[in-house]
């Protein structure tokens, strides 16, 4: 009888080790998972959690590691929808939009910038770009508008380059649609507008309407921007360089990016980690200003 009890309170015993040692291993594994969801954010190219000493790292530093942007990148997937950005690459195919005197051709410009565009925002966490052409092909306008609609774009950006008939006009514009009352339409514009403005002479300081079809989608902020007069020497000369081209995705991007963050849409990644940056200033007993989700540092 005994022997049957002591055996019992060995089992017993055994049991309650069991059960200690799954707690342990569950703390263990919370703690891991708390350690890693944690750490304090910045939103950046490819960022995604980081810890302090990796966003003062990231913060003085111009290059990101592949493991950082995969990590950015995994999350992205995980914490709300990415905001869809629709790249129209002015022209294509048998339209070759305005000729430059060098013989630069706006289709090819419109495209090369278009394609830089994207590939910043593909590297950027929470956002997703989509091409309407990544070729030499033509597209109507119709089926360019279309094609944002059947996307579900979050924004539209039109890519081009202005001509005129008098060889001194220049400068960079951004233009939207007279019709489109969207606020944030106006807001990206002015943003872009600005970032374009210390880069380039701006051709407008205030940002253009103009009854242009390709912008024409009611419920979608839409933009074109006009990267230069293709039919002044100089700037037609700058526009087929890929530094200019660099220059001129990185100046739309980071207005596109300011804009987002700023008035992130319900849902979307760049919403949770915008809320992620007021929290994290508050506890620093800092309220949140509107530069500090626009002067984040970027990195490309
Ligand atoms: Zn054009």
């Amino acid at each position: 009888m005994s022997s049957i009890i002591s055996g019992r309170g060995i089992l017993y015993k055994a049991t309650i080790v069991g059960y200690l040692m799954l707690l342990l291993v569950f703390v263990l594994f919370m703690t891991a998972k708390y350690a890693a969801t944690s750490n304090d954010v910045l939103p950046g190219s490819g960022l995604g959690y980081l810890s302090e000493i990796e966003v003062d790292f990231q913060l003085n530093s111009t290059e990101l590691s592949d493991e950082v942007i995969e990590k950015g990148k995994a999350l992205s997937s995980q914490k709300g929808r990415d905001i869809v950005i629709v790249i129209d690459a002015g022209h294509g195919g048998k339209d070759p939009g305005a000729v430059g005197p060098n013989g630069a051709l706006e289709k090819d410009i419109c495209l090369a910038i278009a394609r830089k565009l994207a590939a910043l925002l593909e590297k950027e966490s929470g956002f997703k770009p989509i091409m309407v052409r990544d070729g030499d092909r033509f597209i109507s306008i119709i089926d360019r508008l279309k094609f944002a609609l059947k996307n579900k774009a979050d924004m539209v950006v039109s890519i081009h380059a202005d001509a005129f008939k008098v060889k001194g006009v220049h400068g960079s514009s951004v233009i939207y649609h007279p019709r489109n009352k969207l606020e944030r339409t106006q807001h990206i514009g002015q943003l872009v507008l600005k970032e374009l403005g210390k880069i380039n002479r701006l051709h407008s300081h205030g940002v253009k309407k103009q009854a242009i079809t390709v912008l024409a989608a009611r419920k979608i902020p839409s933009i074109m921007i006009e990267a230069g007069f293709i039919s002044n020497a100089s700037e037609a000369k700058k526009l087929v360089t890929k530094s200019y081209q660099n220059k001129m995705a990185h100046s739309i991007f980071v207005g596109i990016r300011k804009h987002f963050y700023s008035q992130p849409p319900q849902g979307a990644w760049v919403a949770n980690m915008s809320e992620r940056i007021r929290h994290k200033l508050n506890s620093h007993g800092e309220t949140l200003k509107t530069t500090h989700l626009l002067e984040l540092p970027v990195h490309f």
